[in-house]
């Protein structure tokens, strides 16, 4: 309902592209409290706020239905693009389908098993662990745990031999046609996308429901965010209490790069506020 205004109001429509972990999640309690006003503002004035996040689709499912948003779901590291089943998201072809962008899980783990047993390499990843195993890496709980392993695009590794060995490695995933994404914790083995690529392939999705193009602004503290920002007019790098802001390489004039001062949540607070305020 929301959307539709969205499209009538003076400003071009605008949508957000929003990292999780770390961006609107604390990135030690996975908290979203201090995110929340920015949110109920987001919500009234009809923008579309888009989980774009190497965590799975029953994951961000779950959270998206906690905050009470629906629009479309970018999981594991722009992998796969989930569309809602409203007309407001989703032309009606799309509404309820998910768009593969990457590569399937079943051969990304039989590519990583098969590459460990032939190089000996020192790594571990999800699918070498039980739900408890990974709960104790990450703090997240049981439940949530056993979300983050229902993967189907990507397989999330613990590199633990050493750098020579890793560039070894690195040069064996680009060969097989996979590649690979630093994340907050993990390192990311995926197929060829990226975060970048699927807010593209958003906006134009959008472009065509709305027959306007969308404003964008994106927000992510890490690495693998790096693309989706670059891919945005308004770049946001959330700051992180534990590693620096993700680099951006921008030729566009156009672009805007906004540095939070806070971190995680009241980070993204900050920066969607400040927006909100100037562009009503
Ligand atoms: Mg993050």
């Amino acid at each position: 309902m929301t959307a539709r205004k969205n499209t009538l109001s003076e400003t071009p429509p605008r949508l957000i592209f929003t990292d999780l972990d770390g961006t609107l999640l604390d990135h030690h309690s996975y908290d979203f409290g201090p995110a929340l006003p920015a949110l109920e503002r987001c919500r009234s004035l009809g923008i579309p706020v888009i989980f774009n996040t190497s965590k799975t689709l029953e994951e961000s499912q779950a959270l998206a239905r906690e905050l009470g948003i629906e629009a479309p779901l970018v999981v594991e590291n722009g992998s796969a693009i989930w569309l809602p089943a409203s007309a407001q998201h989703a032309t009606e072809a799309a509404r309820g389908k998910i768009v593969v962008l990457g590569a399937r899980r079943s051969d990304l783990v039989g590519f990583l098993h098969a590459l460990r047993e032939q190089e000996g390499y020192s790594l571990q990843s999800f699918s070498d662990w039980d739900s408890a195993t990974l709960a104790a890496h990450t703090g997240l709980s049981l439940t949530q745990a056993s979300s983050a392993q229902q993967r189907a695009y990507s397989e999330p590794l613990l590199w633990q031999d050493t750098e020579h060995a890793f560039l070894h490695f690195q040069s064996r995933v680009q060969r097989a046609g996979y590649r690979l994404l630093r994340g907050g914790r993990f390192l990311h083995l995926l197929g060829q996308t990226d975060k970048g690529r699927a807010l593209r392939w958003l906006c134009d999705h959008y472009h065509g429901l709305w027959g306007q193009a969308p404003r964008v602004m994106a927000l992510g503290d890490g690495q693998n965010d790096s693309a989706m920002l670059e891919a945005a007019q308004i770049a946001v790098q959330v700051r992180s209490p534990v590693h620096p802001f993700p680099t951006l390489s921008r030729a566009s004039t156009n672009a805007r790069v906004i540095q939070t001062q806070l971190c995680g949540p009241e980070g993204w607070n900050e920066a969607v506020q400040a927006w909100l305020d100037e562009t009503q």
